[in-house]
């Protein structure tokens, strides 16, 4: 691979760029990570049991403990006032013997971790830079320069340029929620349990970030999210207090709130003709079960797995690789996606029938405990 500038590039510096940057040049493949300057990640992500144990075993953190916050607990409240509700439903990490069912981080604090790892690969050289074009196997950044490596990877976000320019296909349905996040501090706090309440259009979570401390993902549409935030701070804390049932006593901002538009995104394949794609270049969802993230890394961890099932060399060596990777994202790939799907469709479904099978699931899980056991798996990814 010498008329090359590097074995790989990977094209993005968020979580599932940064991670697939640093485990490949780990497997030993000359890197080049290309990762503009951008905004701060305000987003924070419940990572589940497997995927903590995938960045401990990549060398992407140490003890979770430093840095994240165990989620023992999840509570379901259907708030959503409907004829036929839900349950409520308390899960426990000890019922699938686990000491957690996993950790929440702070996306700022992994991606602070994961450049600290980077800096320490002589392999992984890191451009400050964006991609305008890529053809073949070359790219061309936003300073006029080229690259040119036999495998690329495509870890730009939702938007991913990689992907429309080598031609991957790929679907997308807007909806009109749309997630608002921020922190809160809690007069009662919630300790290690993330709480879900159900509204009919979209939830309302409260994941622990420690201490007093929790994080809000609120679902809703988007014009009543805006409108929300451009009240300022005593229309938001009414509105929290009275979405959170006043469960938690007096609720103060601990941050600004910001607003993310949501969708789904899908493809066919995750990889094609040298390139392959990881994280929401590949597939996005509304932040509903925790999924976005945990499955960008099973993304990072097949790539590993192909890059080190494929013997090295040749001319074909990129597009074997890139084959092979979306051969094996597949099944998860289509699992995933058409569950967190069809579960935020039943959240937000008007339909009797859906309200149903949603309301007979909880009650289903909350009385069979082989089934609850089999859903924590799903959940937690594993394979
Ligand atoms: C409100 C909310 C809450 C969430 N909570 C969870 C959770 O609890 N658990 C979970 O698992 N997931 C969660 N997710 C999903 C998770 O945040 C995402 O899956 C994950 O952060 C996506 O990372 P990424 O690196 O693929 O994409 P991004 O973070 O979008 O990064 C893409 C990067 O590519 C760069 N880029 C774009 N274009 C170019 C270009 N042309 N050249 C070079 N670079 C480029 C961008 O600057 C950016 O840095 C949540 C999502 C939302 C919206």
């Amino acid at each position: 691979m010498t008329d090359f500038d590097a074995d790989v590039l990977v094209v993005g510096g968020g979580l599932a760029g940064m991670a697939a940057a640093i485990s490949i040049a780990r497997a030993g493949f000359d890197t080049i990570h290309i990762a503009p300057e951008a905004p701060p990640d305000r987003r924070t992500s419940a990572l589940m049991g497997p995927s903590v144990d995938f960045l401990r075993q990549a060398g992407l953190i140490g003890e979770p403990a430093a840095i994240g916050h165990a989620l023992t607990h999840i509570r379901i409240i259907d708030a959503t006032g409907r004829l036929i509700r839900a349950p409520e439903t308390l899960f426990s990490a000890a019922e699938a013997d686990l000491p957690a069912f996993g950790w929440n981080f702070a996306n700022i604090r992994l991606l602070d971790q994961f450049r600290d790892v980077a800096r320490t690969l002589t392999n992984l050289e890191t451009r400050n830079l964006g991609v305008t074009a890529l053809s073949g196997d070359t790219v061309t950044l936003t300073d006029g320069s080229r690259l040119s490596a036999p495998l690329i990877v495509g870890a730009d976000g939702k938007g991913s340029l990689v992907r429309g320019a080598a031609g991957l296909a790929m679907r997308e349905t807007r909806f009109s929620q749309a997630a608002l996040v921020c922190d809160l501090d809690l007069a009662r706090p919630i300790g290690g349990t993330s709480v879900e309440f159900h509204y009919p259009n979209g939830p309302f979570t409260l994941v622990p970030a420690g201490g007093n401390r929790a994080n809000l993902v609120w679902i809703d549409e988007r014009a009543t999210l805006d409108a929300a935030r451009a009240g300022g701070p005593d229309t938001l804390l009414a509105l929290f207090a009275e979405k959170s049932q006043r469960l938690f006593g007096a609720i103060t901002l601990a941050s600004p709130a910001f607003v993310f538009p949501l969708s789904v995104l899908s493809v066919p394949r995750a990889g094609d003709r040298g390139v392959v794609l990881v994280g929401e270049a590949a597939h996005a969802f509304p932040p509903i079960g925790a999924q976005g993230l945990n499955l960008g890394l099973r993304d990072v961890a097949d790539l590993a797995a192909t890059l080190a099932a494929t013997p090295r060399g040749g001319a074909d060596w990129g597009e074997r690789v890139s084959r092979d990777y979306a051969d094996r994202r597949a099944a998860d790939l289509a699992r995933t996606g058409g569950i967190v799907d069809a579960l935020f469709r039943s959240l937000l479904a008007d339909m009797l029938p859906a309200q149903m099978l949603r309301a007979g699931g909880l009650w289903a899980l909350r009385l069979a405990p082989p089934l609850r056991r089999r859903a924590f798996a799903l959940g937690m990814g594993q394979r």
